[in-house]
């Protein structure tokens, strides 16, 4: 079946609804979101359609259908459950030239009703001609994830603006750039962030200013620990619009596919040993890219605030004037947590969680022991695989009962995760004895031991 895509203008106008029920309440609903005056034809109605009708929405007709209703309306639409009744329906609007939608029947339906994206004023709509309808509804949720809820807001800002861009840029390749920076760049980027007032400013100085150079941008996203399915809608997003992205080797192969495939992908940092000059260097291409006008996505592991020097590549940005945001991601702490079954806090058995790196010997030297060997709380130490041995004397040492539990996560939330539990008497024995290696998260505290019982995702834990 090929379709027409057409967008009707329902305001003020009449369409009938034949039926009653809850698919007739479905299909009201958007008619009179789209301003049309709405009479429902049946005997019985759902509560929701009398509520409609007794606060003056619709109009409400339990009288005998009547053809000659039909001469009043532009559309009908065929809600019954009554088969011939919904044939008898589409012959009628038929022969009357008034296009008409059968439920559930696109052979009888003259329209179809798209499955939907709703950024109002902009609509996307999602037909498969009848064919499969599942498949447009797939569709339809994956558009959903990717485009933000700003973009509505876009449309409107830009139809407010639309004949002060006409008068400026009269030729059409001069508005096609000019609107092209401003559906890409920082305008729309102070939409996401919910700054309305400034984005007018920006479209603005956009208007007044002599054509200039497009300026970059960098987003800072966190992309969990391995599971694409933890990755944040606003994550996925920004990886389906960059130009550039510069990930961390730790990020996940299934996360980097799900961005735009032309996008140039480059892999930076740390490798032992050189992290000065590979943060300089990472720097050094954010700022790079940024100045020729690209769209960088800088993609950490698990968030970026959490041991990930975000802040650092915040604060390189700013000085250099350039515009940035930041996505938050899934931490190794909350991912491997759930992923292992284990509830960082618990009534019982923890009030507090405390975030530790065991990076270096500097840092281990500057941690507060006493405080981390108290009771009734979690320890998520992140990069400690190297330091388990210090860990392990200095905890004690500092009164942590040698019998707390611990788990170690090794690649958690990925298809090869493990889960090594046993108690800090037996930590670094055991570690070694499993060869846990890199990337690794230690969870210490008793909450730990109830990955013995809760544990639901890979390999059961040894
Ligand atoms: N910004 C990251 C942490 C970077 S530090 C975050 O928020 O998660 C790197 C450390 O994180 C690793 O040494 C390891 O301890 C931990 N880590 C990261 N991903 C992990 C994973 N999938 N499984 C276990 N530990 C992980």
């Amino acid at each position: 079946m090929k379709l027409y895509p057409l967008f009707a203008n329902l305001d003020g106008r009449r369409v009938l609804v034949v039926g009653g029920g809850v698919v007739a309440e479905r299909k009201v609903a958007p008619l009179l979101a789209a301003g049309a005056q709405v009479i429902v034809a049946a005997a019985a109605s759902t509560p929701a359609l009398r509520n409609l009708a007794a606060q003056g929405r619709i109009e409400l007709r339990p009288d005998e259908f009547e053809v000659n209703w039909l001469d009043a309306v532009w559309l009908l639409v065929a809600a019954t459950s009554d088969q011939a009744l919904n044939r008898r329906l589409a012959m009628l609007a038929e022969q009357r030239r008034i296009f008409v939608n059968v439920v559930d029947d696109a052979t009888l339906s003259s329209f179809h009703v798209p499955a939907v994206v709703d950024r109002a004023p902009l609509t996307i709509a999602i037909s498969s001609g009848g064919a499969a309808p599942m498949l447009a509804r797939l569709i339809r949720e994956r558009l959903e994830a990717l485009l933000d809820p700003s973009l509505g807001l876009l449309a409107a800002l830009a139809a407010r603006w639309r004949e002060r861009i006409r008068a400026r840029h009269p030729d059409l390749a001069g508005r096609r750039r000019f609107y092209g920076a401003l559906f890409t760049g920082p305008v729309a980027a102070l939409l996401r962030r919910g700054r309305s007032g400034q984005a007018e400013q920006a479209t603005a100085q956009a208007l007044a200013e002599p054509p200039q150079m497009t300026v970059g941008s960098v987003v800072l996203v966190g992309a969990g620990p391995g599971d694409p399915g933890l990755l944040t809608l606003r994550g996925l997003r920004a990886l389906n619009e960059a130009d550039v992205i510069l990930h961390d080797r730790l990020v996940s192969a299934e996360v980097l596919e799900l961005a735009r495939r032309d996008a140039v992908r480059i892999a930076v940092g740390k490798e032992a040993g050189r992290h000065h000059t590979v943060q300089d260097d990472i720097h050094r291409l954010m700022l790079e890219h940024a100045r020729s006008g690209k769209r960088v996505v800088r993609l950490k592991g698990g968030d970026p605030f959490v041991f990930g020097r975000g802040g650092e590549e915040l604060e390189f940005l700013r000085r250099h004037g350039i515009a940035y945001e930041v996505v938050p991601g899934i931490t190794a702490a909350l991912a491997c947590a759930a992923y292992a079954g284990i509830p960082l806090t618990h009534r019982r058995h923890a009030q507090a969680v405390r975030l530790v790196t065991a990076h270096c010997r500097d840092s281990l030297d500057a941690l507060d022991w006493a405080a981390m060997a108290q009771e009734r709380q979690t320890l998520a130490v992140y990069m400690g695989v190297g330091e388990l041995e210090t860990l392990q004397t200095g905890l004690m040492a500092h009164g942590r009962a040698p019998e707390t539990p611990f788990a170690l996560i090794e690649n958690g939330s990925r298809a090869d995760q493990r889960v090594i539990t046993g108690t800090l008497a037996d930590l670094v024995a055991s570690a070694a004895r499993h060869a846990v290696h890199s990337p690794a998260l230690l969870i210490l505290g008793d909450v730990a031991a109830l990955a013995q019982r809760l544990s639901w995702f890979g390999a059961e834990p040894v």
